[in-house]
């Protein structure tokens, strides 16, 4: 039939054809952004916290942190006030975590020291939010003074200035780049554990293929890593605390004080990693290691074991912990020939400080 109709008359028909497939598409993309919108119901029944402890405050939920805001309502309780001004921190608003933690230090009661400890710190944590930690300088002080709840006293260890204010990444004779060579985005803190006590090095290599060895070619793939974890993975910050480039150069990934999201899971726990840049696959797709990165790699490794008086059997590649193939088989076998040299060295590796 649309043959038969006259030029003009088909262009017209086209034409409307064209704004019904928009208003369509309209209608559709309302009723998307409708349901998006749609107030997620919380999962399960949501009880809030009634002691204030570092679990928690600071513990995972089944609830995202604007559900459990939400759950938490009018509950005005310490506990409460408290998990608040945690949750503000996740969502960046510093100025309603100050505010929370305000009410449990300034309020009508006085808060018991442990209670005051976690407010403290909380304020400290949202001065450094709003790009003014000098301002938080006192809470800090207070809360390390306060602190008993070992959840707590790891976070503000981690925090906490060291007395040199020494970048921690370049002790020990090691040449580190620091975060800021590669323009590192701030952390996220609040997805962050303190690292606790270090127990283990992990090797593993970034799976993407990089054969251009210039700085700002290398920098230029840290920043794409650390997006990937940052946004598509929501970690806090970069996953590895080290990344080797292929001429050998050692960058600062994730400091030091920080767990790292490298492992999966409890695997991440006191599990130092570092990443080997490159994808060290047999075959076309695959890069060979190159001498200069390797050397880079067992003298960090014999570094780090010795800062944290660890041995040849607290190395490991990213293999032993699950199914992967990661660092791949081309490094593997120089991980495993360091393991075995470092073993057989005398009993534990010299401390290096
Ligand atoms: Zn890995």
């Amino acid at each position: 039939m649309l043959h038969h109709l006259p030029r003009g008359g088909r262009a017209a028909f086209s034409f409307c054809q064209g704004w019904i497939r928009t208003l369509a598409l309209l209608a559709c993309a309302m009723l998307a952004t409708g349901c998006a919108t749609q107030k997620p119901r919380p999962a399960r029944a949501y009880t809030p916290p009634t002691v204030a402890s570092g679990e928690s405050i600071f513990g995972p939920s089944v609830l995202t942190p604007e559900q459990e805001l939400e759950a938490l309502g009018r509950n005005r309780t310490t506990p409460a006030m408290l998990r608040r001004a945690w949750l503000e921190l996740q969502l960046r608003h510093p100025q309603s975590a100050l505010d929370a933690a305000a009410e449990v230090l300034f309020g009508s009661s006085k808060p018991s020291t442990s209670d005051a400890a976690i407010a403290r710190y909380l304020r400290a944590e949202a001065y450094a939010q709003q790009g003014m930690p000098e301002r938080g300088r006192y809470d800090l002080e207070q809360a390390l003074a306060l602190a008993v709840d070992p959840m707590v006293v790891r976070r503000l260890q981690a925090i906490a200035p060291t007395p040199a204010e020494a970048p921690p990444a370049m002790d020990a004779g090691i040449a580190i780049l620091p975060r800021a060579t590669w323009s590192a985005r701030a952390p996220n803190r609040g997805n962050m554990d303190a690292m606790g006590k270090v127990t283990r090095v992990t090797i593993h290599h970034s799976a993407i293929l990089l054969r251009d060895d210039r700085q700002s070619a290398c920098s230029a793939q840290l920043q794409v890593i650390q997006r990937d974890h940052m946004g598509e993975r929501g970690y806090g910050d970069i996953g590895y605390h080290f990344l080797i480039d292929p001429s050998g150069r050692i960058w600062q990934g994730r400091d030091l004080r920080w767990q790292g999201a490298h492992a999966k899971g409890e695997h991440n726990v006191g599990n130092i990693g570092i990443c080997l840049l490159g994808n060290f696959m047999p075959g076309k797709d695959g890069q060979k290691p190159n001498k200069e990165q390797l050397q880079a790699m067992e003298r960090l490794v014999v570094h780090l074991l010795g800062r944290f008086g660890l041995q040849g059997d607290d190395l490991f590649c990213h293999s032993h912990f699950r199914n992967t193939e990661c660092p791949g088989p081309l490094v593997e076998p120089v991980v495993a020939r360091l393991q075995r040299t470092l073993q057989q060295r005398s009993p534990r590796v010299a401390a290096a400080e």
